[in-house]
């Protein structure tokens, strides 16, 4: 479950920070991300190789009846006892039309748009993850669209993303991530 998972420090060094929120310096929490869509992941190397190809925002897997397509997107979990939020990479599968217009547009500045997604990672300890429903937004600036899962999905992990999780829950699951991965060196 974690084998695609990969940790990744924020760009900036500056692993501290002083909070705007409450003006103490906190320390920042490394994003839970995963370097493919779990139907990539679930490929044989052959198979891969055969049908399939990625890279860091792209990702389409080449089936002899259809061909699913994915883009790398980020979550914000926000976390209710605490200034910062838990950041997510993940993937989401889009329908052709929307994946096209996303990467005829992957190096415009300024497009503000919104594409149907479905969540395509397995998360650990809920049930499966990879059949959520979201609204993909995509951000100016060439920063990766951000997922909001459907208010109406009945899921646990839906429960959490409106809810909010605790900070104790916050470090558990960055622990768990910690233990199962080697850092990427
Ligand atoms: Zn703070």
């Amino acid at each position: 479950m974690y084998q695609n998972m990969i940790w990744k420090r924020k760009k900036d060094k500056n692993i501290e920070f002083r909070c705007s929120e409450c003006g103490q310096i906190h320390q920042d929490w490394p994003a839970l991300t995963y370097s493919s869509p779990s139907h990539y992941n679930s490929l044989t190397e052959d198979e891969k190789k055969a049908f399939a190809s990625i890279d860091t925002d792209f990702c389409e897997i080449w089936y002899s009846e259809q061909t699913d397509r994915f883009i790398r997107v980020v979550l914000i979990q926000r976390v209710i006892d605490n200034c910062m939020s838990l950041e997510y990479g993940l993937w989401v599968s889009l329908s052709e039309n929307s994946f096209n217009d996303y990467k005829a547009n992957f190096n415009n500045q300024n497009q503000e748009t919104k594409y149907f997604g479905w969540l395509s990672n397995y998360l650990p300890d809920y049930d499966d993850t990879t059949k959520i429903p979201t609204t993909v937004i995509t951000k100016p600036g060439n920063q990766r669209p951000e997922i909001i899962p459907h208010e109406d999905f009945e899921h646990d992990f839906v429960r959490d993303y409106y809810h909010g999780i605790t900070t104790k829950e916050a470090e558990k699951r960055i622990n768990k991530m910690l233990d199962n991965i080697k850092p990427k060196q």
